[in-house]
């Protein structure tokens, strides 16, 4: 059985308490008997001195120390008395005896340590008279009965102290069974909570109605909740344990790597996926500081971060990392505060993963669609630039004159080419030179007329690039006024003809677009400029004579009708002319039809030369030249049609090394609106004029209205 603290305290204290109980209980015990003792023993002194005083007196008046010896005797016989004298009142001892009694050791110890006591002593009177006659003494042993006080009282002491500690043990008996056995036993079972345990004694306890009872059925409750909460703490745990495994399984085969510090920054776990990233062994990685792995940059960017972490932000930001071969690495972290129950920051947690992959696609991606926005901007050029140039096409298609075309060319150009400036050269009529037609973008100071040898393009017949990355450091002399850095200049070639040269300046080797675009546009404007060439050509060969050059009957009809049109509109006045040559036919007839055809070109070579650009001269029929003079009065045109008249007249001419005979012209000349308002009407009326020329002896100019016959006639 074991002992209890408790046992041992009841004990002590119920051994101190007998003890106490015991001796105190003796003490009294003894000082009573003490008490008692001292009273027998009086009382027996003035009994044996109050029975023998009688004899003792008798003995003492008569001084018969034959009686009082008798008397002495007797009173020394008497157990306890030791001593026994009479004296008579004259101071004789009379009678006087000691008795040496047989003693106990006790007795015999104490006799020596007492002091002497006064003797019992009664006065002796004479029974006839009460005078005093002597004295009786008396001496007990005290010694004795001291020792047998002693005795008593070392007995009283063991029987108290035996009897109170027998009681101290029935209470501790008592308490045992009823108080200390049951905390005992609840001790036990909650000392071995989960090992078993004396539940019978508890469960006995139960049923008391006492407070060990409530004790003992709310330590049952709660021992039984007590066990519920282990249970549930069990499955807790187990649950605990289970969770920790799977984090940790899951920790553990992560694809991502996994980082956790403290809140000095310190490595407190890893798993083996993001040891693997950093080439390190998880091991060797604990109890480092975060900075180890990064430099100085990403120290700087981690304790700001470490910062935001404690004001519990949580974020995901890429980061460089080292290696511990001290190659870069590149991850992604999603990084989040760990709290404690107070809320208290005690580091963080890291999701970490590999981006190099990752940042090498966005890498490639990001480039990729550079590219792609590159090539949609080159195609949005392409297409600005093709429908630009396509525009360009379209309009000079319509173009009626060179004039016409280069303005489209310029407007096109600038918007094209913006914001680089450039101009445009076309051969001009004199042989070698070139004169620039269009400017566009800060071109103006493109020289007006340059040489052909001065531009490198023409020379050589290809594309030419002063200067820059595919220059070849030769300036075209035509540049360099303009443009420091030179240019770029395209030669428009068609069949082996020079057209023109269309010069770009600054800032062209870099744009490869603009280079394109100036292949582009120079083709288009050589296309176009050559095939408005054509359709000036054609349309001069349609309008014009083979042989004279001057404009053809045809051409007088489409414009005569405009010309009266516009005269008539503006009030102004419109002189038309009929030439004819005099005696033609015979000429041809003596010279032949070659000296004929050069006669006619003559004639028309003065007249067109003598008409102002505005008037317009065409060969009618054979030998008939009609003129149309807008905005000019008869009169006018009388006086340039004598001087005609007079130069034809003057003409020397020879053929086939034969000089041939002068020729004469004679003309007829009618007015809008006076002699009509319409072609035929007007035509008519010169027509007239030209017979009466003819009638009244050729060689001459008539009006329409003078009088003759005929041109009365011709005109009614
Ligand atoms: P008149 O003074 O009355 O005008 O006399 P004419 O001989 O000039 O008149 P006519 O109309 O009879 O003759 C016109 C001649 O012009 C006939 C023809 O031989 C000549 N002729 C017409 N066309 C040409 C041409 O293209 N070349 C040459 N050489 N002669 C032409
Ligand atoms: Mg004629
Ligand atoms: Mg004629």
């Amino acid at each position: 059985m074991r002992i209890s603290r408790i046992s041992l305290l009841q004990t002590r204290y119920a051994v101190i308490c007998a003890l106490l109980l015991g001796v105190l209980s003796s003490c009294v015990q003894i000082a009573y008997d003490f008490i008692e003792e001292d009273e027998t023993e009086r009382n027996l002194g003035a009994q044996l001195l109050q029975s023998l005083a009688a004899p003792a007196a008798q003995a003492a008046y008569h001084l018969n120390q034959e009686a009082a010896r008798g008397v002495v005797n007797s009173l020394v016989e008497t157990p306890g008395v030791v001593q026994a004298q009479i004296t008579s009142d004259f101071g004789e001892v009379l009678a006087e005896r000691h008795r040496s009694a047989a003693r106990s050791a006790l007795a015999a110890w104490i006799a020596p340590h007492m002091r002497a006591e006064a003797p019992y002593a009664t006065d002796l009177l004479a029974s006839n008279f009460g005078k005093r006659v002597g004295v009786l003494q008396l001496h007990l042993d005290r010694a004795e009965i001291y020792a047998r006080i002693l005795r008593r009282a070392a007995l009283t002491l063991a029987l108290g102290v035996a009897r109170n500690l027998a009681l101290a043990i029935m209470l501790l008996f008592v308490f045992h069974r009823v108080l200390t056995r049951p905390l005992e036993a609840m001790i036990d079972r909650i000392e071995n909570a989960g090992t078993g345990g004396n539940d019978d004694v508890v469960a006995q306890e139960i049923e008391r109605k006492d407070e060990v009872g409530e004790l003992a059925r709310a330590f049952q409750n709660y021992r039984v909740q007590i066990a519920d909460h282990l249970e549930q703490l069990d499955t807790a745990q187990a649950s605990l344990r289970a969770g920790e495994r799977r984090y940790r399984d899951i920790v553990e085969t992560a694809e991502e790597g996994v980082w956790v510090i403290d809140e000095h920054n310190v490595t407190r776990l890893v798993n083996a996926k993001f040891a693997q990233m950093l080439r390190y062994s998880a091991d060797s990685m604990l109890g480092r500081p975060i900075f180890d792995f990064m430099d100085e940059e990403g120290r700087e960017i981690a304790l700001h971060n470490v910062e935001r972490r404690r004001a519990g932000v949580r974020e995901q930001h890429e980061f460089k990392l080292y290696r511990s071969d001290g190659s870069a690495l590149w991850v992604e972290m999603a990084t989040g505060p760990i709290v404690d129950e107070s809320g208290a920051y005690r580091g963080a947690v890291a999701m970490v993963t590999d981006i190099t992959e990752r940042r090498r696609a966005r890498k490639e991606l990001s480039e990729a669609n550079e590219q792609l926005s590159r090539t949609v901007q080159e195609l949005q050029a392409r297409e600005r630039e093709t429908r630009l140039v396509a525009r360009l096409s379209d309009l000079m298609q319509s173009c009626e004159s060179p004039a016409e075309a280069f303005r489209v060319i310029e407007n096109c150009a600038a918007e094209l080419f913006a914001p680089v400036a450039g101009s445009l050269a076309v051969r001009t009529s004199d042989a070698g030179m070139l004169a620039t037609v269009a400017r566009w973008h800060d071109s103006l100071s493109a020289p007006a007329v340059f040489t052909e040898s001065e531009c490198w393009a023409v020379r050589r017949g290809q594309t030419h690039y002063s200067e820059g990355v595919r220059g070849v450091g030769a300036v075209c002399a035509h540049c360099r006024e303009s443009s420091e850095t030179g240019g770029m200049c395209i030669p428009l070639m068609v069949q082996g003809e020079l057209l023109g040269v269309v010069t770009l300046q600054n800032g062209v080797m870099s744009v490869t677009s603009v280079e394109r675009a100036a292949e582009l546009f120079s083709e288009t404007i050589k296309l176009g400029l050559w095939n408005l060439r054509l359709r000036v050509l054609l349309r001069e060969q349609a309008t014009r004579d083979a042989l004279t050059g001057l404009f053809n009957r045809r051409y007088l009809d489409d414009a005569l009708p405009r010309e009266l049109h516009r005269c008539l509109r503006s009030g102004e006045q419109l002189a038309v002319a009929m030439l004819d040559i005099d005696h033609f036919k015979r000429f041809n007839d003596t010279y032949g039809h070659e000296a004929g055809d050069s006669v006619l070109k003559a004639v028309a070579g003065v007249v067109q030369d003598s008409l102002r650009k505005s008037d317009i001269a065409c060969r009618y029929g054979g030998e008939e030249i009609a003129c149309v003079l807008p905005d000019s009065a008869i009169e006018d045109a009388h006086e340039r049609f004598e001087a005609i008249r007079r130069d034809i007249a003057a003409l020397r001419l020879s053929s086939g090394g034969r000089l041939l005979e002068p020729i004469t012209v004679s003309v007829g000349l009618a007015q809008c609106p006076a002699h009509g308002r319409d072609r035929d009407s007007l035509m008519r009326a010169a027509d007239s004029a030209l017979y009466r020329a003819k009638e009244s002896g050729r060689d001459r100019i008539c009006l329409f209205g003078e009088y003759t016959p005929h041109a009365h006639a011709a005109n009614g």
